[in-house]
């Protein structure tokens, strides 16, 4: 029936952890929307996948809505004008996923009119096109996982294409701590939630999905179940699961609710199930239903620096400053600034960085307590309790630290989702994740070299081939000349030489 709610129990999800929620500062007012920013900084990589080309040069009026910079090749998604303007440059500023080192940005300078381009958007309604198309439709829109992974939408429903899909799962799972974005989102969009979430149905010719909450969220469940009843959408069923941390990661999600264990180095498609974080079907929604590109996106400003926590609607690009600004400004006792959960998140160096399609949270904190020193592993096993993913920590950073890649691939590292768990129950203060962090980043930059070089052999096999095809057809050329010469006498023989004189032969 369409509005009534399932529960489901944890019995089927290994390890994690019941942590302090501390969303409740967050969520005592609705979203808010802060007033355009004078200058909007928008790195042509916000996306799994390479940078985005430029379209548009400096000087350059735009509109709101319009696309200013395109992917490279098929993984990526385009990036669009958040208001208009003028674009001021094209040049490195601090970005949040370098910890505020700089990345390539466009720099656009607001005219504070906020005009917005025409036409926007699909021309027919959803229901009208057929599913490829209304993929490609959804890549124009530049839309990414808004749960923070940021993977390209359009390129993961293709892949998911490709499977034998069954499910769809919508993650309203926010499980870790401060971040309340999606439940805000969930209490107040419940019905662009719905309809994203029959776009992606029809879009992949699915007729079942779940809508996925957990228990601490009674505002967001009515909600949904209101959209659902209104919708009369009997296609969608309502799940709500038991708070704990980390049911929102997809594998963990599709375990609880289907009982189907994503292989080890596999994905949900592989079990039959597509995750899309709520934020993102109301992204499809929004761009579908009312032609807005992926423009703006709600985020938590939260923690004990800041004056007012709160979710805002903000503009990509927006610098953080700016939104610390409008919450209130930071406390007297703010020191460290984390883009994300305090489980997941980057701690950056610099306000100046800006608001990208994944960031779901600013967590700004007073001191956070140092971990205590490093004692040596008692072999207590509390990590492998722990561990969601059903992993060893305390035999994997063993070999992570040597450095031993085959022990570490064959011990599942790839598997790890990086969720903290292990650490936070350690009692001997082992930086387990951080260490299977650095392990994990020196196999992805060992692959790519490894990919580099590859690439490099192939295209100089390539070159070499091409030479030796070049001379052989001079040597045949050559040949059918001096014949011909041989036939027509001497004289065409002086003149042959003259010519391979003249071209260095
Ligand atoms: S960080 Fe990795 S190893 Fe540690 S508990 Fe999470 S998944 Fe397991
Ligand atoms: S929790 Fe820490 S001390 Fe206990 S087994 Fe794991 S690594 Fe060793």
């Amino acid at each position: 029936m369409p509005g009534s709610a399932a529960t489901y129990d944890l019995g089927r999800l290994h390890g994690g952890l019941r942590l302090d929620a501390r969303k409740a500062e967050s969520t005592s007012t609705q979203i808010r929307t802060p007033p355009l920013p004078r200058q909007l900084i928008l790195p042509i990589e916000q996306h799994v996948g390479g940078p985005c080309r430029p379209l548009v040069s400096v000087g350059e009026r735009v509109l709101k809505g319009q696309l200013l910079a395109e992917p490279p090749g098929p993984l990526g998604a385009p990036v669009h004008a958040s208001s208009s303007g003028r674009i001021a440059a094209i040049e490195p500023r601090p970005v949040s996923d370098r910890h505020g080192e700089p990345a390539p940005c466009i720099v656009l300078e607001c005219d504070g009119e906020d005009r917005a381009a025409e036409p926007r958007g699909p021309q027919v309604p959803y229901s009208d096109m057929a599913g490829d198309a209304l993929l490609r439709m959804i890549l124009q829109g530049g839309i990414v996982g808004l749960g923070g992974a940021a993977y390209p939408t359009a390129q993961k429903l293709i892949q998911a294409t490709a499977c034998d899909l069954e499910y769809l799962v919508l993650n309203g799972a926010e499980c870790e701590p401060y971040i309340s974005c999606d439940d805000m989102l969930m209490r107040e969009r419940a019905d662009a939630i719905v309809s994203g979430a029959r776009i992606l149905l029809h879009a992949l010719g699915l007729d079942h999905g779940y809508i996925v909450v957990e228990s601490d969220k009674p505002d967001a469940i009515r909600q949904l179940a209101a959209a659902l009843t209104d919708a009369a959408e009997d296609r969608l069923e309502l799940t709500v699961i038991p708070t704990i941390y980390p049911s929102g990661g997809e594998d963990q999600l599709v375990q609880i609710v289907t009982d189907r264990e994503v292989p080890s180095g596999g994905l949900p498609t592989d079990t039959g199930c597509l995750v899309q974080n709520v934020g993102t079907a109301a992204a499809i929604h929004d761009w579908l239903q009312n032609g807005e590109p992926l423009i703006s996106r709600i985020t938590t400003i939260t923690g004990d620096g800041i004056t007012n926590p709160m979710n805002l609607r903000a503009r990509i690009g927006t610098p953080i400053a700016e939104l610390a600004q409008f919450a209130g400004g930071y406390t007297g006792s703010a020191r460290h600034l984390v883009i994300g959960g305090p489980m997941t998140g980057r701690s950056v160096s610099t306000d100046q960085v800006p608001v990208v399609k994944a960031t779901n949270c600013i967590l700004v904190m007073s001191e956070i307590p140092p971990a205590g020193p490093e004692l040596p592993c008692i072999r207590c096993g509390d990590c492998a309790t722990a561990c969601p993913v059903r992993l060893q920590p305390q035999q994997l950073i063993w070999y992570a630290r040597a450095d031993d890649e085959r022990a570490v691939r064959a011990l599942g590292l790839t598997d790890c989702i990086e969720c903290g768990c292990c650490d936070l129950v350690c009692p001997s203060h082992i930086p387990l994740t951080y260490s299977f962090r650095v392990a994990k980043d020196r196999i992805r930059a060992f692959e790519a070299e490894q990919a580099r070089a590859e690439r490099a052999r192939r295209r100089f096999e390539a070159r070499e081939d091409r030479l030796q095809r070049e001379q052989q057809e001079r040597e045949a050329e050559l040949a059918r000349q001096k014949d011909q010469a041989r036939k027509a006498g001497p004289d065409a023989i002086a003149d042959i030489m003259k010519r391979k004189q003249r071209d260095g032969d």
